[in-house]
């Protein structure tokens, strides 16, 4: 392939990947995007392979094996992992590009292509530190990320003493080495200066994402997003790949933007986040998990269907618990009864619902609920005090009044539908147990919630029978 070809598909992917960016800010072109995306990285793979680049027979064959094992791991992944699971998928995806750019940098150090010497050379080291740090971060902290949103590792958050000391002098010791590593490469002795950071780098990753309290997560899981493109980038820096940089330079700053939305969504500091302080309500002050004393007042199937039947206007709430249960479909079953006969039925999203960013988006939208009803928090809030009946569907941190009420608490500052200011909320969970963020939540002991215990498919399903039987 002639390298003006090369440069005319990098160039034609580069496209295909903005327009697939903005194809996913939509649900309604969210497919579109995919499609996008898909067709603009099938460009750039071939254009990659056939750009001459890769020229010996054995690199071939090297490359045709690597492709297939990972085609059919990706394959196989895609087909069973279950919606629950992509949070941690995701995660750990992101750790295959931060070790990707650790590999590449010292690759390039250890065997590069060509010898460059004077300021190409001392900007190509740069480029390897640069790259090697970002990943070596990224590698880590994602590798965390996956064990805390799998349950492997403890989601409370490890808080040393003088840990922000600590990080900040890792940073500057970070620096040091740098310096001496771009230094004592114009001789090439700099192996000793990336690997002691290499290591500092992957403690730092281990250290920032273990400080993160459970309701923080969502920001951290943007951010290493907004990492792994950076790494990305910086192994096309590496790799003098065009097309790598600018594509990870997508991804970078639309993590960076994913992540500064979730931190307003959270009321978290951006800055704080991307420093590694992480913000203000995940520190010292974390409460003990309270019961609260209050009663809880139970309620049938039989009764919601009574409640939903006669309310003029009802708001749905969906939270991880209706991921979990697969609850969707029978959740669109009722919404539609329901506005058969003429009620009003909008659904409200928290934008940190479920376990990742637009989860319940997706899984409204393959049980195909209109995308008109389905609306952001900001929109709807002020709708509670006027809704006769908010339904909170497996849903607990987002619905906490504790996060207005209580400062000290873990979630406190970050912004919750106020399901509680509805004529009747309709809680339904298994038990009495914490979301994510392990806290009690105050809303399940207010005289007008009311709690339909059980598997929220089980329940919602007996709830429709109920609305079949008496229209
Ligand atoms: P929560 O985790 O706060 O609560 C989910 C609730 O669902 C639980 O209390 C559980 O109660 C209930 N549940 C679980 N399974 C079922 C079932 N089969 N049927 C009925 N109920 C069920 O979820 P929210 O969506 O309210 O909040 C999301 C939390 O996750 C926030 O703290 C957020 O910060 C965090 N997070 C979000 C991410 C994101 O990007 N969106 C990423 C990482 C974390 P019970 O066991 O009693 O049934």
């Amino acid at each position: 392939m002639s390298q003006g070809l090369v440069t005319v598909t990098y160039i034609g992917a580069t496209i295909l990947f903005i327009l697939s960016l903005g194809g996913l800010n939509h649900q309604e072109t969210a497919q579109r995007g995919n499609i996008y995306g898909m067709v603009g990285m099938v460009a750039a793979i071939l254009a990659t392979v056939f750009s001459g680049a890769i020229n010996t027979p054995s690199a071939h064959i090297l490359l045709i094996i690597a492709m297939a094992i990972g085609t059919i791991i990706g394959i196989k992944l895609a087909q069973e992992v279950k919606m629950t699971q992509m949070p941690e998928l995701v995660a750990i995806l992101h750790s295959f590009v931060g070790l990707a750019a650790v590999l590449v940098g010292y690759v390039n150090l250890i065997a590069p292509e060509i010898e460059i010497t004077g300021v190409e050379k001392t900007i190509h080291s740069v480029e390897i530190y640069l790259g090697v740090l970002i990943g070596a971060i990224t590698f880590s902290g994602s590798i965390i990320a996956f064990g805390k949103l799998s349950g492997r590792i403890d989601g409370k958050p490890l808080l040393l003493p003088a840990r922000h000391g600590l990080n900040l002098g890792l940073v500057i010791l970070m620096i040091w080495l740098g310096k001496a590593f771009v230094v004592s490469q114009a001789t090439g002795s700099g192996l000793l200066f990336l690997l002691l950071m290499t290591v500092i780098a992957l403690g730092f990753g281990v250290h920032m994402v273990m400080t993160i309290g459970g309701a923080d997560m969502p920001v951290v899981i943007s951010m290493l997003n907004s990492y792994s493109g950076w790494a990305a980038a910086a192994t096309g820096f590496m790799l003098a790949n065009d097309l790598l940089i600018v594509t990870g330079a997508l991804v970078g700053s639309s993590g960076a933007i994913l992540s500064y939305i979730m931190c307003r969504a959270m009321n978290r500091n951006f800055i704080s986040v991307i420093m590694g302080g992480f913000g203000t309500g995940s520190g010292d002050t974390l409460t003990p998990l309270t019961t609260s004393s209050g009663k809880v007042i139970a309620i049938s199937a039989e009764e919601s269907a009574q409640l939903l039947k006669v309310a003029k206007s009802v708001v749905i709430i969906p939270g991880y618990g209706m991921a979990v249960a697969h609850a969707q479909h029978t959740v669109y079953e009722i919404t539609k009864l329901l506005r058969e006969q003429n009620i009003k039925v909008r659904f409200a999203i928290h934008p940190v619902a479920g376990r990742m960013p637009g989860h319940m988006n997706v899984l409204l939208a393959e049980a195909k609920v209109p995308y008109d009803i389905v609306l952001e928090m900001d929109e709807i809030n002020q709708d509670f005090p006027s809704t006769e009946v908010a339904i909170v569907i497996g849903a607990n941190d987002i619905v906490n009044p504790s996060a207005q009420e209580d400062p000290n608490s873990p979630i406190g500052g970050m912004p919750v539908l106020e399901a509680w200011k509805a004529k009747t909320a309709i809680v339904l969970k298994r038990s009495m147990a914490a979301g994510y963020a392990g806290i009690d939540n105050p809303l399940f002991y207010k005289e007008n919630t009311r709690m339909l215990f059980g598997d929220a498919k089980e329940s919602l399903g007996a709830v429709l029978s109920y609305l079949h039987k008496s229209p």
